[in-house]
């Protein structure tokens, strides 16, 4: 099985209550191989919710206590931002999983590069919090960003389904 960011498969999670639809990812869904997650919801956010940025650092940096999730206003959600990557993480380890789609420059879902906590839509490199855990645990993981179809295949042929 292969977790996929909720927003990409046409689900409402998205801070703002709307999606990410990805067509290829939602062309694929049928197959029933793709299991969606929404780490912030996990973590116990609402939606919609306030957007939030990584400030001074990385998902790496988050999970190691050294930077936080928040808000242009101050609200911090790095508590949340934690226990939702950790609550996929359990999900993944349930099932399985042999590799994860998820939403570039996402805080939580981000792979290879994030907003850059300026609040400005400039971007860094660095992974999201959920995306910085599968790397920690050795999973798989890459963006929806310029998925092709020829690479899905070869990642659901790689996987033991
Ligand atoms: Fe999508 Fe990830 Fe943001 Fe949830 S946390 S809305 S799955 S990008």
């Amino acid at each position: 099985m292969i977790i996929v960011s909720a927003c990409l498969l046409g689900l409402n999670t998205k801070y703002d209550g709307t999606t990410n639809a990805h067509t290829l990812l939602q062309e694929y869904s049928s197959l029933g191989r793709f299991i969606p997650v929404c780490p912030e919801q996990l973590g116990g956010l609402p939606t919609p919710r306030v957007p939030v940025e990584i400030v001074d650092g990385t998902g790496q940096d988050v999970l190691r206590g050294i930077c936080s999730v928040r808000g242009e206003q101050g609200d911090v959600v790095t508590t949340a931002f934690i226990l939702g990557a950790k609550e996929v993480i359990k999900i993944a380890e349930m099932v399985t999983v042999s590799a994860a789609i998820l939403k570039e420059r996402s805080p939580s879902c981000g792979v290879n590069c994030i907003y850059d906590g300026s609040f400005t839509h400039r971007i860094k490199s660095g992974q999201g919090v959920t995306a910085a855990l599968f790397k920690e645990h050795n999973i798989p993981i890459y963006a929806e960003e310029g998925l092709t179809e020829a690479r899905l295949n070869e990642l659901l042929n790689n996987d033991g389904g």
